[in-house]
């Protein structure tokens, strides 16, 4: 601890006097009228332009927790990196929160919800600090902290501003006045009294309590540049005044976190209890080996690649929480929940390495969750997805919705029978284009029975009902001697180009009586 500055001084370092003292901050932000037990969460992304699929797993995470304690999940933007900043950023987030059903809920009472807008609440409670002696005015300008670097590592010192190496932690008030006069401008850093030979124990929900060395670095609590708290300091006072419960962050953060349990009992505030998620990783294709999803190389890094291409947001969820709550799979397989909103989240069971990502398996769980869709549901996701990414499918299904519903509906609320070739939005349309002339694809290989196929047309009638379309199939089998599968596969090629489709009789039904005939024509004169 040094000397604390004067209000005076501090209102000159600031550039403003603190627009409120502590306690009228705990007055403006009181402790939560909330059930005991209930969860205070929140998703605290900066602005990048890009949505992690590893973030969007902690915002389930929050929203979980949230939901199923009765409590509160908020969203906040950590926009004090200004230099990082892109346009649309925050409705790239929000959107994505939307699309994967994470509503945040909480009350306006709390915010505001993005750090550039909470200054006074940072200053206010740096003020404190700078009164109290345990931060300080800090001049030195990134040449002097490059100098300082450059000598701690000749020397095989830690690098850093600490100690020795922290020149104003106890500068003079009158040293202050004269460099500001001078039109320097400082930024607050932290006066650490910590010492790296003491142990501090910082309590991970998931991993236990985990010992560090204490921190001993003044770090900075609020940048020169635009007078902006950094990330430490902004979560010690969101965290603490928006009455934070748990805190899940990625892993990353565990260096830092003595620092922060630091800053906690600094201000005698008790900390949220924090989780911090394992990275999100993948088989590496090429070496078999399990690595972190890279947002260069991976697309499936990007939360936004899953809405392109149209894979089923509740699928990714799904399979998402499953990694967060390993035994989800099982119970839904057991038929004990729906859906992964009522199943328990269990804190200790969050996966604190590795957790696997595979493409495979999320076809896994989309097949399973589009299998039991109902059809006009998944019409309207096709649609949905459709009118966002693909404007000629989009104008394509506008021209005869019906059409779609029907092609859609085949083989569908059949509990007995779920068709699990539909994967993506997107490769839904791509699995049933050979119903459009205009995409159908007519298969060169096979080699078809023309002789089946005449007799066939010559029989056929579309207002046969599924038994009668059967019997005359089975009937030309027998008088051309050959198999009722092989008079079914010459239509199915003739008419789909493919050899696997789903129900044949229920195809020809939606595609109508014309195109029917004209397909199978098409085979016979080819
Ligand atoms: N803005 C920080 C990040 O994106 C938030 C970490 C946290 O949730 O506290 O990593």
């Amino acid at each position: 601890m040094r000397t604390g500055l004067s209000a005076d001084v501090i209102a000159r370092v600031l550039g403003n006097r603190p627009k409120y003292t502590l306690a009228e901050l705990e007055e403006k932000y009181p402790p939560r009228n909330l059930s005991e037990g209930a969860f205070v969460t929140r998703f605290a992304p900066s602005p990048t332009g890009y949505m992690h699929i590893g973030g969007l797993y902690q915002a389930f995470i929050d929203s979980k927790l949230a939901r199923q304690s009765g409590g509160v999940f908020m969203l906040r933007i950590e926009d004090t990196d200004t230099k990082r900043e892109v346009a649309d950023a925050v409705k790239i987030i929000e959107n994505s929160m939307h699309r994967f059903g994470l509503e945040y809920n909480d009350i306006p009472e709390y915010g505001p919800y993005y750090q550039s807008q909470r200054k006074d609440i940072y200053h206010s409670v740096a003020a404190d600090l700078l009164a109290r002696g345990l931060a300080y005015p800090c001049f030195l300008t990134s040449e002097d902290m490059e100098k300082i670097r450059e000598n701690q590592k000749a020397a095989g010192f830690a690098t850093g501003i600490y100690g020795e190496f922290a020149r104003d932690r106890d500068i003079s008030e009158e040293e202050i006045i004269r460099r500001l006069d001078a039109g320097e401008v400082p930024s607050i850093r932290l006066y650490s009294t910590g010492n790296p030979d003491n142990r501090i124990f910082c309590k991970d929900a998931v991993r236990g309590s985990i010992g560090f060395p204490e921190n001993n670095e003044d770090i900075v609590l609020i940048k020169s540049n635009d007078g902006l708290p950094t990330y430490h300091f902004a979560h010690l006072c969101d965290d603490h005044f928006m009455r934070t419960t748990h805190v899940v962050r990625g892993e990353e953060w565990l260096p830092s976190f003595p620092l922060h349990i630091q800053l906690f009992r600094m201000m005698g505030w008790t900390p949220p209890l924090y989780i911090h998620t394992s990275t999100i990783d993948k088989i590496d294709p090429e070496t078999g080996k399990q690595r972190k999803l890279s947002k260069r190389h991976d697309p499936e890094a990007n939360v936004a690649f899953f809405l392109q291409d149209g894979w089923p947001t509740d699928a990714v969820l799904e399979y998402l929480g499953n990694i967060a709550a390993s035994g989800y799979e099982e119970a839904k397989s057991k038929g004990q929940v729906k859906s992964i909103w009522d199943y328990e989240l269990r804190l200790k069971k969050i996966p604190i390495s590795g957790a696997l990502f595979d493409m495979k398996k999320l076809e896994w769980w989309a097949r399973e969750f589009i299998g039991t869709l109902p059809v006009d549901k998944l019409v309207k996701l096709v649609r949905d997805w459709a009118d966002e990414y693909d404007p000629q499918w989009a104008a394509r299904i506008g021209d005869n919705p019906e059409y779609l519903k029907n092609i859609l509906a085949i083989e569908r609320d059949n509990p007995k029978r779920i068709r699990k070739d539909f994967i993506t939005w997107k490769q839904t349309l791509q699995e049933v284009s050979y119903f459009w002339d205009d995409l159908f694809v007519p298969n060169k290989e096979y080699e078809f029975n023309k002789d089946l196929l005449s007799t066939f047309l010559s029989t056929f009638d579309i207002c046969d009902d599924k038994d009668a379309w059967w019997a005359k199939i089975v009937a030309i089998a027998a008088d051309k001697g050959v198999k009722n599968g092989d008079v079914a596969m010459n239509l199915r090629v003739a008419l789909t180009g493919r050899t696997n489709t789903p129900d044949l009789y229920s195809i020809m039904q939606v595609m109508g009586s014309d195109r029917v005939v004209n397909r199978i024509k098409d085979v016979i004169n080819g």
